[in-house]
């Protein structure tokens, strides 16, 4: 990747104050709980139609819209399919939506998503354009007080079909995975080893090359960890290069 863009990517990811100026923000979770008590919807858990091979882009919405396949569908607003081109060479996966993105069905809007495009732009990538943005499960998962939180295993598991179809029909060049959640779901390794000892390598997700790094939401709570994100972004671009040369 040439000097210049090394250069875009710090200014545009917001790198060079990290180290003189900025306080490190709360470790709070971003989300605060909701104020709202949660619907009384019953569930139909695991009635859904199972994801096909055959299924087309149309279809596979149909079905996310329509899931019941794990408990998440009950305290959803909208389900969060993903947003990008069918046919971007890019694939960033987070973990889930959080409230705004349940709201908007949309995956990482609000300040995450700020973050997240800003280095989608100093990648060259633009969300919608040549990047797809995905997350493992499609719908928001929330603790007893409405607050944010991982999906479990089995929330995990119910979902990846989803996702698996995506890839299949995306066909992308390389995968980014965004935080933990992504990463083991991905790799199918032990769900306790830390975002730090996945980095700086390129993994396999199937036949494509993966690279993990930090959440966005996480960034924005670490700011110190940024310049590590920016690493990481590097050896996309490298492993991208390699992939598609
Ligand atoms: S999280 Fe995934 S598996 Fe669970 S209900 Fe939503 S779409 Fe279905």
């Amino acid at each position: 990747m040439s000097t210049e863009r090394r250069h875009r990517m710090i200014e545009e990811m917001g790198l060079g104050p990290v180290w003189t100026l900025r306080e490190r923000a709360s470790a709070e979770p971003a989300v605060p709980a909701s104020a709202e008590p949660l619907p009384d919807i019953p569930v139909a858990v695991a009635v859904s139609a199972p994801v096909s091979e055959e299924m087309d882009w149309e279809q596979l919405q149909d079905a996310v819209a329509g899931c019941t396949k794990c408990g998440l569908c009950r305290t959803r607003t909208k389900t969060v399919f993903g947003v990008g081109a069918r046919k971007a060479k890019w694939l960033f996966v987070g973990e889930g939506p959080g409230r705004s993105e349940d709201q908007q069905g949309e995956p990482f809007v609000g300040p995450a998503g700020k973050l997240l495009d800003n280095m989608l732009g100093a990648m060259g990538l633009k969300r919608g354009v040549n990047a797809f943005i995905a997350n493992i499960v499609k719908c928001r998962p929330t603790d007893d007080n409405g607050r944010d939180r991982p999906p479990s295993a089995e929330e995990a598991a119910a979902c990846m079909p989803y996702l698996q179809r995506q890839i299949e029909l995306i066909q992308p060049s390389i995968i980014v995975a965004l935080g933990k959640t992504a990463a083991v779901n991905m790799l199918g390794v032990d769900p306790e080893i830390p975002v730090s000892k996945l980095r700086g390598t390129v993994h396999r997700y199937r036949d494509l090359p993966l690279v993990v790094t930090y959440h966005p939401a996480y960034l924005l709570r670490s700011l110190q960890e940024k310049s590590k994100t920016w690493r990481d972004l590097c050896l996309a671009m490298d492993a991208y290069a390699d992939a598609t040369a």
